[in-house]
């Protein structure tokens, strides 16, 4: 669907994926004028179709959109073309418990510019595609390094919504992270290169007895949907959860490390390097709690239990 600045989308239409046009000089292409959002369906056993959460990304696109001075898609709008989009490919949702199908919505300044400014014209669309477990080593372990020469995030910049441009400024550390046999990159503050803040495509917790902390949302992290849907979800089995600086001293003396996202669901860490020395969580092995947590979560999404927190989004067929 396309707009004009302020707004009012056309009707969009489902057609099959391939290349798109757009202008050498489109916003998005010279200013990084983009944002997307991720999000997944679930094959329950029945055979229907389950969407998590889709009107929270909906409302982060529209928070991005603001700070990227571009005009979004309503909650409905977004809604709407997610369910239209899964049901025109509802073959390609695996069965339950062999993926999901990933949902990539995208809005960019699809319009030419040339002097630095907003786009006149916007694009949004979807496109989707199965996927198994983002990590190869599915529920077992990942080990991260932190790369405190790399920052993906400074104060007042767009760490805080889901631009383009902030994975660009990943791309190297995890390259560096890969090629030395590690999993992802966790990154601290740029300020005082102390306290955690997220990994390339995921948000981190610690455990400390009955104590789960996360980072704060303070414009330089992502606010994941997972990890404000852990917060709930841990607090509701009498976890005590605290939202605040988590300093990497902390990190290194926790019972348990785990990682949220879409993408990763919780993720436990089995290890941390960080100034060329190796700390280890739980033997290598999956933490308690991470693994509370997401078979908890995972039950949610995929309907095995009920959906008492009314997250689920079931798509009439
Ligand atoms: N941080 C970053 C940088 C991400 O790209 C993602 C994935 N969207 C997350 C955190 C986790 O967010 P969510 O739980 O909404 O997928």
């Amino acid at each position: 669907a396309k707009c004009g600045p302020d707004g009012n989308f056309s009707k969009g239409e489902v057609v099959p994926f391939g290349p798109i046009e757009v202008s050498p000089s489109a916003g998005v292409l010279n200013y990084g004028q983009g944002l997307f959002e991720g999000l997944k369906a679930y094959r329950k056993t029945d055979g229907s179709i389950l969407l998590f959460r889709p009107e929270e990304n909906a409302t982060r696109m529209r928070d991005g959109a603001e700070r990227m001075c571009m005009p979004a898609p309503t909650v409905e709008q977004f809604v709407d073309a997610v369910k239209q989009t899964v049901l025109a490919n509802k073959r390609w949702v695996p069965p339950t418990g062999k993926g999901s199908l990933y949902i990539r919505p995208l809005l960019m300044g699809s319009g030419a510019v040339l002097g630095l400014a907003p786009a006149p014209e916007y694009t949004f669309m979807i496109f989707v595609s199965p996927v198994g477990n983002y990590f190869k080593e599915g529920l077992a372990p990942i080990n991260l390094i932190i790369e405190d020469n790399f920052h993906r995030a400074a104060p007042g910049g767009t760490g805080g919504v889901k631009t383009i441009g902030n994975y660009a400024s990943v791309l190297k550390a995890q390259r560096i992270a890969k090629e030395k046999g590690y999993s992802d990159v966790l990154y601290l503050d740029a300020v005082h290169n102390k306290y955690l803040e997220e990994v390339s495509s995921c948000n981190i917790f610690i455990v400390k007895g009955n104590v789960i902390s996360t980072s704060a949302i303070k414009g330089t992290i992502l606010p994941g949907i997972t990890r404000k849907s852990i917060v709930e979800v841990a607090q509701r089995k009498g976890f005590k959860v605290e939202e605040r600086h988590v300093s990497v001293d902390e990190l290194l003396e926790a019972d348990e490390v785990f990682c949220t996202g879409t993408a990763v669901v919780v993720s436990p860490v089995g290890s941390i390097t960080y100034q060329g020395k190796r700390v280890e969580y739980g033997n290598q092995g999956v933490g308690v709690v991470s693994q509370q947590l997401y078979t908890s979560l995972t039950s949610l999404q995929m309907g095995h239990v009920e959906d008492c927190m009314g997250w689920t989004v079931e798509l009439s067929q």
